[in-house]
């Protein structure tokens, strides 16, 4: 039966008791108030003050992170290859365009068909 000491909560004296008076009211023999015991210090159970905090923020670990899919950019020169270009003046064309804008070159007909307007 180990006794142990607490401090009077009112009054602030050091009391002893016994640990299985723990949890019990009593009075205090020195202001004497109503105090409840509190419970015993666990002696048993070495204190480890430098206990690993389980509560200490770690890296989360992205190794189940959805990998977004590797999309192809878009390449400028994929489609700047894929815009028709003028066979008389290699300028660019408007995509679906059939009438060159710089020379006047008609790629379906094959020849010039704004030199007639001059
Ligand atoms: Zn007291
Ligand atoms: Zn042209």
């Amino acid at each position: 039966m180990a006794e142990f000491e607490f401090k009077c909560e009112f009054c602030k004296q050091t009391l002893e008791v016994s640990d299985d008076m723990a949890g019990e009211i009593v009075d205090c023999p020195n202001c004497q108030k109503s105090i409840t015991i509190p419970r015993p210090p666990l002696r048993a159970v070495a204190p480890a003050p430098v206990a690993p905090a389980p509560a200490a923020p770690k890296p989360p670990v992205q190794q189940s992170r959805p990998q977004p899919p590797a999309k192809p950019a878009p390449a400028p020169a994929a489609s700047a290859a894929k815009a028709p270009v003028c066979p008389e003046c290699k300028s660019p064309m408007q995509p679906g365009a059939v009438l060159c804008m710089s020379c006047g070159f008609h790629t379906k007909l094959g020849k010039k068909i704004k030199t007639e307007f001059t």
